[in-house]
């Protein structure tokens, strides 16, 4: 058997006359940058997460970036994450002359631990950046709590999580802020790269929107210094064509995810998504000793596996200036020595399903 990982052709052939048909119209209207199909993209995202206002935006980097730059985060500030996570959570803080703040993950969830982010809370914090990783928001109402009493701004990276629900209410609107990503390989991607900004606050969405823009208040009149990250018509009109089907991919990762829960949970400790919260299942993450050699034999089965993430942030080279050491967050970096993906996606067959799980009983036996 050959295991696809992302399943992306599938994906694309199964609304390829929907997608086909979107696309070619704005070919035909040539309204490529911030067409009407974005306009209404904005709109439709906004009432999927239940917030207010979504700012489309070229990618989940620059969500983080409009979003931090929005809250005037500037050189000397410290932000609040996890380490646990992809680079861009952190790189955008530091790219700002900001400085990144770890603070350690939650064995069973790999979100960061609200209990530990009080005592990494100084003067100097402006913002907490919790991360909703694999597809599972963090505990959102401990966070947006402790950001409270310290008068802290909370932005969600929910690039992994949209769709997903946590007590009733869906990622990207659970705080202040929320960024996601349409990266081919997110659970909803467009066919390059894409994000988008949530918010249900009137002045922050303003100048998010501006900054989108070079700073823009009317045409080449510039209110503030802002980039230049607006998301392509086409990659809205695809968006818009998949958003239309997303419940319908979301419960089909779901219940991939469950079937891999049945045949692993006899002999293999599962994904823990805590009651009351639902997963997007960006990726379906299990625990391994000797990860080298099972993703090796894994290979040689037909069966693809990724790393997400195999080095903590706080370990990385560009973060040496930040002064961490190994054993810092002693969670964070177990973790990421133990954690393994399976192939994740809406079209893994049962067959596929159960054929992956014994190989990797096998493996662990
Ligand atoms: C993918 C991802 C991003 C970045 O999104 P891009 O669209 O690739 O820029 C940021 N944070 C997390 C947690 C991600 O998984």
């Amino acid at each position: 058997m050959n295991i696809d990982f992302a399943n992306l052709q599938k994906h694309y052939l199964l609304y390829k006359e929907e997608i086909d048909t979107a696309v070619h119209a704005v070919m035909e209207k040539c309204n490529f940058i911030m067409g009407e199909e974005v306009i209404q993209l904005e709109e439709e995202l906004a009432n999927y997460a239940g917030v207010k206002h979504a700012i489309t935006c070229s990618s989940g980097t620059d969500a983080l970036q409009l979003s931090l730059m929005a809250i005037d985060i500037a050189p000397g500030d410290e932000v609040i994450t996890t380490p646990f996570t992809f680079i861009a959570t952190a790189e955008m803080i530091a790219h700002l002359g900001a400085i990144p703040v770890f603070v350690d993950i939650d064995e069973a969830t790999y979100t960061i631990d609200p209990t530990k982010i009080e005592a990494a809370i100084t003067p100097k914090t402006k913002a907490i950046i919790p991360v909703s990783l694999y597809g599972q928001c963090a505990d959102m109402d401990a966070i947006n709590a402790v950001a409270e009493k310290y008068h802290l701004i909370v932005i969600e990276d929910g690039a992994q999580s949209f769709g997903a629900t946590y007590k009733g209410k869906k990622s990207c609107g659970l705080s202040e802020i929320g960024c996601t990503s349409f990266f081919p390989a997110k659970p909803l991607g467009c066919f390059g790269d894409g994000g988008a900004v949530f918010t249900d606050n009137d002045r922050l969405a303003e100048k998010i929107r501006s900054l989108r823009v070079h700073g823009q208040s009317k045409r080449y009149h510039h209110r503030y210094i802002g980039i230049g990250g607006r998301l392509d018509t086409i990659q809205a009109a695809v968006l818009l064509v998949k958003l239309r089907h997303y419940e319908c991919d979301l419960s089909m990762r779901q219940t991939v995810a469950h079937h891999y829960d049945t045949v692993l949970s006899s002999k293999y400790p599962i994904p823990f998504i805590a009651p009351e919260y639902t997963s997007a299942y960006a990726q379906y993450s299990i625990r391994v000793q000797n990860r080298d050699v099972v993703q090796e034999k894994l290979k040689s089965a037909g069966i693809p596996t990724a790393v997400h993430y195999p080095m903590p942030l706080h370990l990385q080279e560009c973060f040496t200036y930040l002064g961490y050491r190994v054993g810092d967050f002693p969670v964070c970096e177990r973790v990421s020595k133990e954690i393994m993906s399976l192939p994740m996606n809406p079209f893994l067959s049962n067959e596929e399903i159960a054929y992956i799980s014994h190989k990797v009983i096998e493996c662990l036996g």
